[in-house]
């Protein structure tokens, strides 16, 4: 199991590459794919997770929908219990924004209040190379922009309106 890179780490630092599309359904990106869920995983506290989290740096994040699967739509009828999103670039991003509070599994013991906005439209690809577009709202438009925010070696903690201290749940 991948152990999630803690802040201080080059990798959650660097502008992560993106992946050759022609490269999706080889090994090596279905590799850190299950990898990304695997560590997601065990986390009970887990939303989301990038790649640079694990120490790679891809543009690849993954969504739990244990957490995001009542807004999830497109995969419905799917039995994955993850959403991939590869190359993801937004699109569109409403003018309101709000503070928002948020965590990351990578400053761990510490939560945050940072502006967000209220809704944005994300284009990414699939696992399989397909490539979606999808609008968000609310949490799932918030854990778009954090896990963006990832892939340029942005934190949360940077600009944010003010951070505290939280308990760190035991892990799975
Ligand atoms: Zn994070």
């Amino acid at each position: 199991m991948k152990e999630i890179v803690q802040i201080g780490d080059e990798v959650l630092r660097e502008v992560a590459a993106e992946v050759p599309v022609e490269e999706i359904p080889g090994k090596k990106i279905q590799n850190i794919v299950q990898e990304m869920v695997e560590a997601l995983e065990a986390e009970p506290d887990g939303a989301a997770l990038a790649a640079p989290q694990i120490g790679v740096s891809l543009r690849i994040f993954v969504l739990a929908r244990r957490v995001f699967g009542a807004q999830s739509g497109r995969e419905e009828a799917s039995k994955d219990t993850h959403l991939v999103f590869i190359n993801p670039t937004i699109i569109k991003r409403s003018r309101r924004k709000e503070y928002m509070d948020e965590g990351c599994l990578s400053v761990r013991g510490h939560y945050g209040t940072k502006k967000r906005h209220t809704n944005v439209t994300i284009t990414a690809y699939d696992e399989h190379g397909h490539k979606f577009t999808r609008g968000a709202g609310g949490l799932l438009a918030q854990a778009f922009q954090h896990e963006c925010d990832h892939l340029d070696g942005i934190l949360f903690v940077d600009g944010a309106e003010k951070v505290w201290d939280v308990e760190v749940p035991d892990r799975a």
